[in-house]
């Protein structure tokens, strides 16, 4: 039986890593701190549990965004990589990593489920996909 295997990279080719297994969630965030990451009006993420995430090479270098949330990026080139959550109340949270779609090689094979945060999309950044669009997080409405 072949697993399915996502294999990505950052943009100089430094960092290069793979998930194994279909991801848990795919949602597309429009928050200010991923606008500011990556110079982006949005990111789309796909949930991993972390151990499926295996980087094979290079070092990425970490943000602390938040209190307890890591942004990865590569030290050389600065794509944005993951974003994970030290400390969390719910325990499954800290057992995941988000991967930033982009830096995916078969993106197209990911299923988006949502949008997150729109309470910070841009104007010019419309919702045309019928997905369901939370004003923050999903689960806090
Ligand atoms: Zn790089
Ligand atoms: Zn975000």
């Amino acid at each position: 039986m072949s697993e399915v295997v996502f294999t990505g990279a950052c943009l100089c080719g430094a960092v290069r890593f793979e998930a194994r297994g279909a991801p848990r969630l795919v949602n597309h965030c429009h928050c200010l701190q991923c606008q500011r990451q990556s110079g982006a009006a949005m990111v789309t993420w796909a949930t991993w549990p972390r151990a499926a995430l295996r980087v094979l090479a290079g070092a990425p270098a970490d943000f602390e965004s938040s209190p307890g949330v890591k942004r990865s990026f590569c030290p050389r080139c600065g794509s944005t990589l993951f974003w994970r959550r030290e400390r969390e109340r719910a325990a499954r949270a800290e057992e995941e990593i988000d991967v930033a779609a982009g830096t995916l090689d078969e993106a197209d094979r990911l299923t988006p489920a949502d949008h997150i945060y729109v309470k910070s999309r841009r104007r010019w950044m419309p919702l045309c996909d019928g997905l369901p669009a939370y004003f923050e997080h999903r689960l806090k409405q």
